[in-house]
């Protein structure tokens, strides 16, 4: 099994087990990097940075990981009183044509979306020195147009889909909650098709949600690992983590994030990846089944099950 870890680099710290996406919080950036990548050393694990184009002189340089393009258009804020922070990227705002502050990417044309994609490209190879070749866009929206705009900058990977979930700002409610590596359809980015580009969808749990260490507080550490389980008995090929660079800047998620990787590496022919070596798999089907999850049912996520509309969006 292949398992590929993808960090939305962006800035923000941590109170009360929530990220707060403060734009001057830098240490998101310039601490939860490092951090990130010294628990995943620890398990001799790989990790690809999808960074937004506003924090890239604070991404620490040498990294020798895989360096992906993070869009979140517009700009507007979220949250409230002292919890508030502001979406959307200082660097693009300026340097990008957007013309609304919608931080919803679909919302935009084709040219604003390939304007966006190929300044942010530019940009994170000028500061970074590689080019990106793996998308993460903001909020997990795109559409057929986005596809195009990636395919026509020379993308090839996509780490933007969250099978299932269908909010106001994305729509992913077409795919199984297990849902393994596929090329889109032109005219329907939901459909297997034949775009040069690669959509890798992150693993879901049951009854849905990303796995991400910043959803142990409501879930437990235990329902992640169940849903490992669930993908790793029926030989799914792929299991693809998810997480904000700011959460690892916290001792709680740092210690989560380090016991899930103990876990996953505790397990025989599970090879740790970037995204971009990532490849389809032929003809993988994989079913769902309840059975890993029975030994991690607790409180937490009888709780989540009722407070299943919450869903991380950024
Ligand atoms: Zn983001």
């Amino acid at each position: 099994m292949d398992v590929i870890i993808v960090c939305h680099t962006e800035f923000g710290f941590v109170r009360n087990k929530k990220v707060i996406y403060e734009k001057k919080a830098t240490q998101g950036v310039t601490k939860g990097v490092l951090n990130l990548m010294g628990v995943a050393k620890r398990y001799k694990a790989k990790v690809t940075f999808a960074v937004m184009p506003e924090v890239a002189e604070y991404f620490p340089k040498d990294t020798g990981q895989e360096i992906g393009l993070h869009v979140h258009a517009g700009w507007e804020t979220f949250g409230q009183g002292k919890d508030a922070y502001e979406v959307g990227d200082a660097y693009l705002r300026v340097h990008s044509k957007q013309s609304s502050a919608s931080t919803v990417l679909r919302d935009y044309s084709y040219d604003e979306q390939f304007d966006m994609i190929c300044r942010g490209k530019k940009y994170l190879a000028e500061i970074l020195g590689s080019a990106p070749t793996t998308f993460v866009a903001g909020r997990w929206s795109l559409n057929n147009d986005t596809v195009k705009a990636l395919v026509a900058n020379g993308f090839t990977h996509d780490c933007s889909a969250q099978p299932g979930a269908k909010p106001a700002h994305h729509d992913w409610s077409r795919l199984p909650r297990i849902c393994m590596p596929y090329h889109p359809h032109e005219h329907d980015y939901q459909k297997k098709g034949a775009a040069p580009l690669l959509m890798v969808p992150g693993a879901q749990y049951f009854p849905g949600g990303g796995v991400n260490p910043e959803m142990v507080p409501w879930v437990g550490l235990a329902w992640l690992k169940a849903c490992f389980s669930e993908y790793y008995r029926q030989g799914a090929p792929l299991f693809h983590i998810c997480l904000h660079s700011p959460c690892m800047t916290d001792d709680y998620f740092i210690s989560a994030m380090d016991r899930l990787l103990e876990f996953i590496a505790g397990h025989e022919q599970v090879h740790f990846k970037c995204a971009r070596e990532i490849q389809e798999y032929p003809n993988r089907h994989v079913a769902a089944t309840m059975l890993p999850y029975l030994a991690g049912l607790n409180l937490a996520i009888i709780k989540s099950y009722f407070l299943s509309s919450f869903k991380i969006f950024l």
